[in-house]
């Protein structure tokens, strides 16, 4: 009696899901269709240039910066298209990472070498002659190799760069502050922390993907 109901219920899931299936297969064919042009002359423009398997390549701003309790990793590939918007694929000089992680004995309870979330992250790109060349802030999101804080940035004319991430600490993200589940510091840092990057060369006639 169990299993006949149980069969009857697999029929019904089965016929459901079938249908729900060939509803969603009209649009998701479509959707392929339309985005397959740009993902494909994406992907072909960066192999003459000899780049790896993932058809993209990424480089450092520089060395790792320790600034407080975090490390931070500068990183730079494509422009990357993204849910909620940012800057167009075509209006964009490179996608930016700034990859912060927490040190050992960070005094917070974060993992050491774990993704730090909750920041507020500014970037800025300073030309050599002192002025801005862009700034903004980054923003919270996850690729297939994790979380970090990212952004495409604007157009940058060849030149070379300091490249600064301003590090605000987490708002409203409590301690524990017990001597049993406490963590050793009951306060985060007031004055935000600013990982530099200097003499980044960005050349967009030389760049990897184009
Ligand atoms: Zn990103």
């Amino acid at each position: 009696m169990s299993i006949s109901l149980k069969k009857f219920g697999l029929t019904l899931a089965a016929l459901a899901l079938l249908g729900g299936m060939t509803a969603c297969g009209g649009s998701t064919t479509n959707e392929k269709t339309s985005a397959s042009p740009a993902a494909s002359s994406a992907l072909s423009s960066t192999e003459p240039t000899g780049g790896n398997d993932a058809g993209f390549r990424e480089g450092d701003l520089g060395d790792e910066v320790f600034v407080g309790p975090l490390v931070v990793a500068g990183k730079f590939f494509q422009p990357v298209p993204m849910t909620g918007g940012g800057l167009d694929v075509a209006n964009s000089s490179m996608h930016v990472e700034a990859d912060i992680a927490a040190i050992e004995n960070n005094g917070y309870g974060w993992g050491a070498g774990d993704f730090v979330p909750g920041l507020t992250v500014d970037y800025k790109f300073t030309g050599e002659d002192g002025s801005v060349a862009a700034e903004g802030q980054l923003m919270p999101m996850n690729a297939s190799d994790g979380p970090h804080y990212g952004l495409n940035v604007p157009k940058l004319p060849a030149g070379v760069y300091k490249v600064e991430f301003t590090i605000h600490a987490p708002e409203g993200w409590m301690l524990h502050t017990d001597p049993e589940t406490g963590v050793e510091k009951h306060e985060f840092w007031t004055e935000p922390l600013v990982a530099t990057f200097e003499g980044f060369q960005w050349d967009p006639e030389t760049t990897p993907w184009w």
